[in-house]
């Protein structure tokens, strides 16, 4: 399998290229057409310059050339690769460079075709001749023949020039894809950093090390979502196996405690050392009642949290609701004098499973009421606010550490495992009231502060009840 580095980098390197074979193959199409168009140019400049300048030394007297000067014209266009031949059919005038410097004529044919292969291996050009008239005052008196190396041909200098740039071309091409590569590299090297710590966490996680944390520098917004995704799928994991062994332990010894007491007692009844009088077998049944609630919680909670669970949701008066509760708490609240208060509008109504909430209320408001001390004060509040139905239990009781909350709604979690000793709860509670509102698609929440008190707030979606 390709690693992300090399097929970045390839990348990188594979769009660079593309852009400056295109680039140079356009470049050079361009100078191509250009270089001829200024080629052809000035070898038409060139010749018309020749003619007017033979045309200058033509003495129509004696129908004759001023020879000296003819050479002269004829060498320097012979160093422009042009080829004289004049001739007056008039006069005996014929003459010829080629009688004069064949081996000179030769090399320069010879040089400008070479020139011509050197950049274009194809170039199909061949020796070509053009005529042009020299006119006296009475119309044409001969005429000059033009050879040269055709259609076109460049000198030294313009050659010099051509393959100046297109070594440039290449020049650039290689920094070019040095910089690509090295830019891919980089990329790359930013890109796979997180991607492969995301990778060891994940690694860590599979073989069971949760609460292991990735680290990244990253500003990618991707990569900052996928560090922080697997930091916190790690730190939930990291919390589910800390519940499940505390589950664990917890269950073993809520059973153990009470079972063991059971077995013990029996065994003394078995052996003759207790008899099973009335007391002792009431004591028996309020264990085994105990254990049973228990062991309902659970099945309870395990069926609710399964989705075993239909809502039998309906409307109903929330002033009334909370009043039924008042009369189940009433001994409980008059021993230890608490003082319950509602606040509610006579005319708020909730839509909700009723028996459900009011196993939820019931669950707050138990808890309220053992965590409290004597002459305390609960209150409970129902209203409606946008789109929700929002319920508070509050109570002024002795409240929860600040490092249990967050675990609070999890089963058998006690927040202070001797005080809960005493008050007899079992830490399924809570668990309960979070999984019924949990299925009115609801929400729970606590807020708590050491001997001030707690505040539970429920809030139920309205729109849920359309
Ligand atoms: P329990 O049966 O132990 O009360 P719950 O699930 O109802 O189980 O509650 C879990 C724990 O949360 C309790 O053991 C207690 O420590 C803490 N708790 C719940 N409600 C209150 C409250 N109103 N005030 C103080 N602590 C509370």
């Amino acid at each position: 399998m390709n690693s992300l580095r090399s097929k970045l980098t390839i990348s990188y390197a594979f769009v660079a290229l593309s852009i400056i074979i295109a680039i140079s193959v356009l470049f050079n199409i361009m100078l191509d057409k250009l270089f001829m168009q200024y080629a052809l140019n000035k070898q038409e400049k060139q010749i018309e310059r020749i003619v007017s300048q033979v045309n200058q030394i033509y003495n129509e007297k004696t129908g004759l050339y001023n020879q000296a000067s003819l050479e002269i014209i004829a060498n320097a266009a012979l160093q422009n690769g042009l080829i004289l031949h004049i001739k007056s059919p008039g006069s005996e005038v014929d003459w010829d460079i080629r009688q004069h410097n064949l081996d000179q004529c030769q090399i320069m044919l010879q040089h400008a075709e070479n020139n011509m292969h050197s950049i274009y291996p194809d170039f199909k050009g061949k020796y070509s001749e053009r005529n042009f008239d020299i006119s006296g005052s009475n119309g044409a008196v001969g005429f000059i023949n033009v050879g040269f190396y055709g259609p076109y041909s460049f000198n030294d200098e313009e050659i010099y020039l051509i393959t100046t740039i297109n070594k440039a071309l290449i020049a650039i091409a290689i920094v070019a894809l040095i910089l690509a590569i090295g830019l891919g590299l980089y990329m790359a090297r930013r890109l796979t950093i997180p991607i492969s710590s995301v990778i060891k966490t994940a690694k860590e996680i599979s073989k069971g090390k949760f609460g292991i944390q990735a680290t990244s520098n990253s500003k990618s917004k991707e990569i900052t979502e996928l560090v922080t995704s697997i930091n916190e799928l790690s730190y939930e994991l990291n919390k589910m196996e800390m519940l499940k062994r505390r589950l664990t332990s917890d269950v073993a010894h809520e059973l153990r405690t009470p079972l063991s007491h059971l077995l013990s007692h029996t065994e003394a009844m078995i052996d003759g050392v207790w008899i099973p009088d009335r007391d002792r077998l009431q004591g028996f049944y309020d264990e085994i009642e105990r254990i049973t609630k228990i062991v309902n919680d659970l099945q309870r909670l395990a069926n609710i949290e399964e989705e075993y669970i239909v809502l039998q949701k309906e409307w109903f008066n929330a002033s009334d609701f909370l009043h039924s509760l008042y009369t189940i708490f009433q001994i409980d609240l008059d021993k230890k004098q608490i003082k319950l208060e509602f606040e509610c509008s006579a005319k708020e109504t909730i839509y909700a499973d009723k028996d459900r909430l009011k196993q939820v209320m019931i669950n707050l408001i138990s808890n309220a009421v053992k965590y409290s001390p004597v002459q305390g004060q609960i209150k409970i509040k129902i209203f409606s606010e946008n789109d929700n139905f929002l319920i508070y239990v509050t109570d002024n009781g002795c409240g929860i550490p600040p490092q249990d909350l967050p675990y609070i709604f999890e089963r058998f979690y006690r927040a202070d495992k001797s005080r809960t000793r005493i008050t007899g709860g079992s830490g399924i509670g809570l668990a309960i009231a979070k999984a019924l509102v949990l299925a009115h698609y609801g929400n729970i929440t606590v807020a708590s502060e050491i001997e001030k008190g707690t505040i539970f707030q429920i809030v139920l979606p309205i729109e849920n009840s359309l």
